[in-house]
């Protein structure tokens, strides 16, 4: 989930550089729902290493395999956000499954990193259990609030093909569909 400039000019060409490793917009990868993963080996936990990787240069706070190609249920995210890095581990979870959802909806803006500058208006629960597994294979559940279980939520979301613009309202829809195809390379 979402993305933007460095001012410093190394960073940027570095955030730039994961930015073109991300599929974007059209990439039929997006739409695709994606495949339980079944082995808990080592080139899994390379896949998350290098996914992490990629996140953070990208400045995202959360990335899914399938943004990467990679038709795999396999999400990495930064719990606090960029500006509380030191909150929480960034979390990596295999197989994510979305148990218990709240009732109660808040509406917060989300980008993408395969949405390019888009962002849009999402209504979410404020709240989320997540059962998963860690990438060695053990047994993890996560009860998140707030900007965690929106960003959770966005990330198991790209394991169906589901992006935000299917969850904004038409109008935004509309308006975003026009500036990606606006900014779409030819
Ligand atoms: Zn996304």
């Amino acid at each position: 989930m979402s993305s933007r400039a460095f001012d410093d000019p190394e960073q940027e060409e570095q955030r730039l550089a994961a930015v073109a490793q991300i599929r974007q917009f059209g990439d039929p990868a997006l739409r695709t729902p994606a495949a339980p993963v079944a082995a808990f080996d080592a080139p899994l936990r390379e896949e998350v290493e290098r996914m992490m990787r990629i996140m953070f240069a990208a400045r995202g706070v959360g990335l899914a395999a399938p943004q990467l190609g990679a038709l795999r249920r396999l999400i990495v995210a930064r719990p606090g956000g960029e500006e509380e890095e030191e909150e929480g581990e960034p979390l990596a979870l295999v197989n994510p499954v979305v148990v218990w959802r709240a009732e109660e909806e808040e509406v917060g803006e989300e980008g993408c990193l395969s949405l390019g500058e888009i962002v849009v208006d999402v209504s979410r629960p404020v709240a989320a259990r997540i059962e998963a597994r860690d990438p060695a294979g053990d047994e993890l559940e996560i009860q998140a609030e707030g900007l965690v279980a929106r960003v959770l939520q966005h990330e198991i979301d790209h394991l169906d093909g589901v992006l935000i613009l299917d969850r904004t309202s038409p109008e935004q829809r509309r308006e975003a569909l026009r500036e990606l195809r606006a900014t779409a390379p030819a």
